[in-house]
């Protein structure tokens, strides 16, 4: 049982654990079933109907999943979750619950690679139309913003541009025009930032980069404030789900709509790993971000380094808003920096010795990319510039191994180029 004086170091460990229905196992079994018996109809046909709680089919839900669905609202904040096999899912089915051909969304043009291609290609494909407007612009998102705006939309830190939108501002402009605000806070994590507290109406998590840490699963989650109320005249489907669920009638939405039909399933072993990670997320991230922090001051005092890019450099654009509007913990642990070209960036991947080379971040080893050549490869050039990717770019997620060496080895790769 939880307590609800706990603190997040303790939720994160210990939160919406059941041992007495586990037999006492003290890790979250793994369900690992398609579906579940029912001894009569009456009882299958009540959980349909959902007059009753109950597990049905895996591609509903799962009672592994549950528990991190449950973890989750604990450590955000929210009323409600699903997790979604993937975070590129969570955010497709947080916005496909809302929105549909005609209307408009409004987005901070600071996005993981997959979600501009997401807005910019599939979203209009399906007639919905996706305004990208500078993240930190607020004058631009205002006038981004009409009647047929279903949903704002921002990266809490922006991936990889690192900048740090004003989360209540944006979410007092989202309330004024009767729209949620959807936040994806995969790389602030709800250790460093708590969106929900400054007015964010829906979090979307890939729970595959520092809640798992271990890079050892893919996952993701969406998550409901349950304070958005859904206004007949703008949201006119959400009657039958506010009728049915009431305060819970969005993830209830996002689950019989979208998450099942798009069977957007996340393994419930998928969900079991990404369990045990969570685990340590607390002083995971505390060490990733004193470790980011002394990475970013080292690469911009190394002559071989043009810029570096990271919201806990005083210098950084980001840095005003990063220090008020977070836990006063840290500033993340993933951070750019620029090298004389690009042959520069190839050259440090090859030379360094610890950290991996890899397309991924939030796992606890230290990894780098060169995203121009790598992810964004199929990019026009103009596009790759307009999402801040330039041929001398390299992106560090830092991790937890001891300081010492992750510098030692950057030194070395950075010398040898
Ligand atoms: N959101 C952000 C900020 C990301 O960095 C990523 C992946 O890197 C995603 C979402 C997508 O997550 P996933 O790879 O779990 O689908």
């Amino acid at each position: 049982m939880t307590d609800v004086r706990w603190k997040f170091d303790t939720v994160v460990i210990h939160g919406a654990q059941a041992p007495g229905e586990w037999k006492s196992a003290t890790l979250a079994p793994i369900y690992q079933t398609a579906s579940h018996r029912f001894d009569t109809a009456e009882e299958l046909s009540d959980v349909f109907a959902g007059k009753k709680a109950g597990f049905i089919y895996q591609r509903l839900r799962n009672p592994t999943n549950e528990v991190l669905e449950k973890r989750m609202c604990m450590l955000t904040g929210g009323i409600d979750a699903v997790v979604t096999g993937s975070g590129m899912a969570a955010i497709n089915n947080a916005l496909l619950a809302i929105c549909q051909a005609g209307d408009e969304i409004v987005s901070g043009n600071s996005l993981f690679m997959s979600t501009f291609l997401l807005f910019n290609n599939v979203l209009k494909k399906l007639g919905i139309t996706v305004k990208l407007v500078e993240s930190g612009d607020l004058g631009a998102w205002k006038a981004a913003v009409t009647p047929r705006t279903k949903a704002l939309f921002v990266e809490t830190i922006g991936n990889p541009k690192m900048d740090v939108p004003n989360i209540r501002e944006l979410a007092d402009l989202a309330h004024a025009n009767r729209a949620p605000l959807i936040v994806d806070n995969t790389l602030a994590t709800p250790y460093l930032f708590l969106p929900i507290d400054h007015g964010a109406d829906i979090l979307a998590y890939s729970t595959t980069k520092y809640l798992n840490g271990h890079g050892s699963a893919v996952g993701g989650v969406v998550i409901d404030a349950g304070r958005f109320d859904w206004p007949e005249e703008k949201y006119p489907d959400f009657r039958l789900f506010k009728e049915r669920k009431g305060k819970l009638a969005y993830i209830d939405k996002v689950w019989r709509e979208i998450h099942i039909n798009f069977g957007t399933t996340q393994s419930p072993f998928q969900s079991y790993l990404t369990l045990i990670g969570l685990d340590t997320l607390a002083v995971r991230m505390e060490r990733h971000m004193s470790n980011a922090n002394r990475v970013a001051e080292f690469l911009d005092r190394h002559p071989r380094v043009k810029w570096v890019n990271f919201p806990g450099l005083p210098k950084s654009p980001a840095h005003e808003t990063a220090k008020t509007q977070f836990r006063g913990k840290g500033y993340g642990a993933l951070l750019t920096f620029g090298l004389e070209n690009e042959k520069a960036c190839f050259d440090l991947i090859r030379n360094v010795k610890l950290v991996y080379h890899l397309a991924n971040l939030g796992d606890c080893k230290t990894l780098v990319i060169h995203p121009w050549s790598s992810q964004y490869i199929s990019f026009t050039e103009e596009s790759r510039l307009a999402n801040g990717i330039t041929p001398d770019l390299l992106r560090v997620s830092v991790g937890i191994e001891a300081i010492e060496d992750i510098l030692e080895d950057f030194d070395q790769a950075l010398r040898a180029i």
